[in-house]
């Protein structure tokens, strides 16, 4: 039982990041086709997500409030609301949004620069 909890709790850490990073890294002024692909992202990660529970509990906060893909900013916004309301659900402490921006840097932000390195 133990050995599962750690599991989950280890699965969703590592999912968070990676959606924390990707919002983090959305162009500020998207497209409509990324906007589109951010919104199918989010569905589909809720679809797929390996926990079964906390698929189903994150496609009710999904309904009840849908992605924002209008700009780098909504989306890592939106973000950091929907992990607070799972937060909340999980008693665990209330993440401050303000924060979001400094918190997750992949040190990917030179990528075009050092493409050809
Ligand atoms: P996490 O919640 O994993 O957070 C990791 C780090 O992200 C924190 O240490 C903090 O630095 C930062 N952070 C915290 N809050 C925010 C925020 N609002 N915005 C940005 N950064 C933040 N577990 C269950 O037991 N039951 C479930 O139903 C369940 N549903 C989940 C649904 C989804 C979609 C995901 C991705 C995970 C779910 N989990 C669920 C796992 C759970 O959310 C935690 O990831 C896990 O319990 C580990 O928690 P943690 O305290 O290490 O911090």
């Amino acid at each position: 039982k133990l050995g599962n909890a750690t599991a989950k709790a280890e699965l969703g850490r590592a999912a968070w990041k990676l959606m924390h990073t990707t919002f983090a890294r959305f162009p500020e002024k998207p497209t409509d086709e990324e906007k589109e692909a951010l919104r199918q992202y989010v569905h589909l990660f809720q679809r797929l997500y390996p926990c079964g529970e906390c698929a189903e509990h994150f496609g009710q906060v999904l309904k009840k409030y849908p992605p924002q893909v209008s700009s780098q900013k909504a989306a890592a916004q939106w973000g950091c609301f929907v992990h607070n309301v799972v937060n909340k659900r999980l008693k665990k402490p209330e993440f401050d949004c303000d924060e979001i921006a400094s918190h997750y840097d992949c040190g990917c932000a030179d990528e075009d620069k050092d493409k050809d390195k």
